[in-house]
């Protein structure tokens, strides 16, 4: 499969083809643990422990590298374990430049990891191009990028971000998550690694826990991340692998099914009475809309935050009185979620204290809009 061929065939066909012993149009699932060896002591069919590889496991692998772009992807127990995986290239004495608005669990990894490592975390406003250049001035080994940010929806922008960390000598690593390889894809702007939790977009059925990471076109790199997968442990088993090729599927489908509607939420969720402010990127409004229609060709993603008149219980009003959204953390999937982010971000958390965030489904927007009427009203 080559890179020409668009995205919903990609997601169909990447690294998968009919069982050569069945001919079963399903992946089969291999269980096993271990493999045999030839009467030589050979391993001819490329797997030997499960830990090191397997089959599901290198279909899925495969389809997101392809997807990415990439020369290769490793797929974790979850997003925070391919975190990890970059950041074990951060050695003592180096430097690690990272935003201030960043999913929190990893924020904690950056601040626990640096610290224990003997590792210099420098925290940077990444929405200001200048600021990031001066943080690294001072070098680098690790530049780490989200965008959109969370639950703010801030815009990074990549291709001068990225420039300033290559400068500075650093690998560039951007968390993918929010805006999936059909939105935005981070190495055609220079990014040397991404990092998915595949809990989100790519799962999209709210069922998986996992994580991959994506190298690419470095070799030598991927080789010492694959020999960390498989020395850490922290893999994704093949039921897993299995669930996640399956999904990713219907991925681009979904995702450009979820940004419509993304965009038609925050479209009637601006020009409510009841709303302070909507934060999403696919508004002509949006601080970072002209960067954002730059770098997301594919759509602004489908996650936006909405801050509520009336303050903290105004907001914790709305999110108890919707019925189609159901009030969960996490994000990506086929069903609509709303969330009261400060609450679960604990008691230092910067977010507004009347700010829900909305991962917006594949329900038809129009009941979703009838759906935030009411609890607005
Ligand atoms: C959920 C999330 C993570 C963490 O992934 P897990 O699969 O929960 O470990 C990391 N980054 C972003 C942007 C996320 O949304």
């Amino acid at each position: 499969m080559t890179q020409q061929a668009g995205l919903n065939t990609l997601c169909v066909h990447s690294a998968r083809s009919p069982d050569p012993t069945t001919g079963a149009l399903a992946a089969p699932i291999h269980l096993a643990t271990t493999f045999q060896r030839d009467a030589d002591g050979a391993y001819p069919r490329g797997y030997r422990y499960s830990r090191e590889g397997t089959p599901n496991r290198d279909a899925l692998e495969g389809c997101v590298a392809a997807l990415e772009g990439g020369c290769g992807a490793l797929a974790f127990a979850s997003g925070l374990a391919a975190n990890m995986a970059a950041l074990e290239l951060l050695e003592a004495g180096e430097r690690l430049v990272a935003p201030h608005e960043a999913y929190y669990g990893t924020k904690k990894q950056f601040t626990a990891h640096a610290q224990r490592r003997g590792a210099g975390l420098h925290f940077a406003d990444f929405c200001d191009p200048d600021a990031v250049r001066a943080a690294v001035a001072g070098g680098a080994r690790l530049v780490w990028i989200e965008t959109p940010t969370n639950p703010l929806l801030n815009v990074v922008d990549l291709r001068r971000v990225i420039a300033s960390a290559h400068e500075a000598g650093a690998l560039v690593v951007c968390d993918n998550t929010f805006a999936t390889p059909v939105c935005q894809r981070p190495f055609d702007f220079g990014a040397d690694l991404v990092v998915h939790s595949g809990t989100k977009y790519l799962g999209g059925h709210s069922d998986v826990l996992s994580g991959l990471l994506v190298v690419r076109n470095d070799g030598a790199l991927l080789k010492r991340l694959r020999d960390w997968q498989s020395m850490s442990g922290a893999v994704l088993g093949p039921f897993d692998c299995w669930l996640l090729r399956r999904s990713i599927a219907t991925l681009a489908l979904r995702v450009r099914a979820q940004c419509a509607g993304a965009l038609a939420v925050a479209g009637f969720l601006a020009a409510h009475a009841a709303v302070e402010r909507v934060l999403y990127p696919g508004l002509p409004q949006h601080r970072g809309h002209t960067v954002a229609a730059a770098q997301m060709p594919g759509g602004f993603g489908a996650v936006l935050s909405v801050c509520v008149a009336g303050g903290e219980a105004a907001a914790v009003g709305v999110a108890a009185r919707t019925r189609l959204f159901t009030r969960a953390t996490s994000l990506g999937s086929v069903e609509s979620l709303i969330e009261h982010r400060a609450s679960i971000e604990g008691p230092n958390s910067p977010t507004p204290r009347n700010l829900l965030r909305l991962s917006i489904g594949i329900e038809e927007p129009a009941d979703l809009i009838a759906d935030l009427a009411q609890a607005l009203q």
